[in-house]
């Protein structure tokens, strides 16, 4: 019992020795977001520093945070978690996002999850944030709730530009009809932050529902990508 076998890596599935914590190998190191813009939480070189965008706007979510940037291993679990099926996954990778939400400052009521249409979530056969979102929930002891509804299917998000991503994804969502938010702080959960347009959205309906904060986590973020909000 104290040596379990076939306990494998998440990243490369590699078998390990014995347990590690979130069964990680050694070669595969996670690409951790260590120095980040204290807005959206976006990888910048210096922390307790505001990256470019965020000096000029700000974000319609009160603060961001991704426990990783968006590369490397970081990418492999994103990519096994949704597109591999490998839902196992969100228990691990909620685990990093504890230490986030943990690290942070962040006063929280409620989890939430960004969203997927009936039609993709049918295709898919789960929505990936919700897994994350619900484990991440259970880790910091607070309630989760789905509180939006993706109203517009719109198209993927990989390739488009800036202005593309921001109409795309403008009223895709929608407060649900039973949702009470009414002076809570809510955090909202997504597997990545490339741009923020998509959270910035969701976080709009939330706040004009009621909410009085609203939060993002994400398991990763993209480095570079220019922000949207
Ligand atoms: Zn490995
Ligand atoms: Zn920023």
């Amino acid at each position: 019992m104290l040596f379990p076998s076939h306990i494998k890596c998440i990243v490369c599935d590699e078998e390990l020795p014995s347990a590690t914590r979130n069964a990680v190998c050694g070669n595969c190191k996670l690409p951790y977001n260590d120095t980040y813009c204290s807005v959206c939480g976006r990888s910048i070189p210096a922390q307790n520093l505001l990256c470019d965008r965020c000096k000029e706007y700000s974000p319609p979510f009160t603060a961001a945070r991704s426990s990783f940037i968006y590369r490397d291993t970081a990418r492999t679990l994103v990519h096994k978690l949704k597109y591999g099926s490998a839902k196992y996954l969100a228990a691990d990778m909620a685990e990093f996002m504890a230490d986030t939400y943990f690290q942070s400052e962040f006063a929280v009521d409620i989890v939430t999850c960004v969203p997927m249409h009936k039609s993709a979530l049918s295709k898919r056969g789960y929505n990936q944030s919700a897994l994350l979102a619900e484990n991440l929930a259970r880790l910091i002891n607070k309630p989760y709730a789905d509180l939006l509804n993706k109203t517009v299917k719109t198209p993927t998000l990989v390739g488009l530009k800036r202005a593309e991503r921001q109409s795309v994804v403008k009223n895709a969502f929608a407060l649900k009809p039973d949702a009470d938010i009414k002076g809570k702080s809510v955090l909202i959960v997504d597997d990545v932050l490339t741009t923020g347009a998509t959270s910035g959205e969701c976080a709009k309906v939330l706040l004009s529902g009621g909410a009085s904060f609203v939060y993002v986590i994400t398991f990763a973020s993209r480095e570079l990508a220019p922000l949207i909000f």
